[in-house]
């Protein structure tokens, strides 16, 4: 596992992507507080949060992040650069093919991993909150990504260069175990995702995202667009409108002005697929006594 991260990636220099090309939240906002003139397209990146964490400490976004307090407590060493970032949301990270410059541990948001199709269709294969990070394919030693990653829901988002990920894990079995059982989460709900696809219905897969994404807020107001929702799912906006009204019938949510909230959530849970169930289950039993 070293050996791989150490050659491939973190003896390179960092490479100008698509994210390196979107301006911290710090970044932005000391230009801003000195007065300098940002452009709209980059200060739509950067909201009034991540002006409010400018400074914010590793620590800080730790205490988010659950993963990443555990990687922390794993290493032999800290990252001596790390930065707050916002995107919009469905804004892209990274798309395929694009260097991968930095790890990602969401410390509000979600980030989504999509995969595109060749004409123009696209779905969620796997989304990731504050239980785990962006960054495995950097573990293992790859250069560039073979899938788009976006921002899902607003938040902020704590990264990290690939180069100094791969050097503070480096020696450590504790981070190496960590990291191992987060790839094995990862790859389980890879394949649930595939079998949620077939064989559950909208409506199912719909309220189990809507119950995960609560979780990782720790919150029941999402903050969700109809057309975001259906861009998760695979279906067209009318669909989630249908499913929307169905679940507001049954009073199991309220949704209104791109605000859900859920009212009943033993009743949501009911709609939803096992495979809500199921992720949940299996991330305790690999990470839960570690973190
Ligand atoms: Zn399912």
């Amino acid at each position: 596992m070293d050996t791989a991260c150490a050659t491939s990636h973190c003896e390179e220099k960092a490479m100008a992507g698509a994210a390196a090309s979107h301006r911290s939240g710090l970044s932005i906002a000391r230009a801003w507080l000195a007065g300098a003139f940002i452009p709209p397209s980059t200060l739509s990146v950067c909201t009034l949060a991540d002006i409010a964490m400018d400074g914010m400490s590793t620590e800080a976004a730790a205490a988010h992040n659950r993963f990443l307090r555990a990687l922390l407590r794993a290493c032999n060493s800290r990252p001596d650069r790390g930065e707050v970032v916002e995107f919009e949301p469905d804004q892209p990270i990274y798309s395929a093919g694009d260097s991968l410059s930095h790890v990602y541990f969401p410390v509000r948001g979600v980030l989504a991993i999509i995969v595109q199709l060749k004409d123009g269709g696209s779905a969620e294969a796997l989304s990731i909150g504050n239980e785990g990070f962006i960054g495995l394919p950097v573990w293992l030693g790859q250069k560039k990504s073979t899938e788009q990653v976006v921002q899902q829901t607003p938040g902020e988002l704590y990264r990290i260069p690939a180069r100094v990920f791969c050097r503070i894990i480096i020696g450590s079995r504790a981070a190496e175990r960590l990291l191992k059982r987060f790839a094995i989460y990862s790859l389980r709900a890879g394949y649930q995702s595939t079998v949620c696809s077939t064989y559950h219905s909208v409506e199912q897969r719909a309220a189990r995202w809507i119950l995960t994404t609560a979780d990782r807020a720790r919150s029941a107001d999402i903050e969700l667009g109809q057309a975001l929702l259906a861009h998760m799912l695979g279906v067209r906006r009318p669909t989630v409108s249908e499913i929307a009204s169905s679940l507001q019938r049954r009073g199991a949510i309220t949704y209104r002005r791109k605000m859900l909230t859920i009212l009943d959530r033993e009743t949501l849970e009911a709609r939803a697929c096992e495979c809500y169930y199921e992720m949940r289950g299996l991330y305790r039993e690999q990470l839960e006594s570690l973190l």
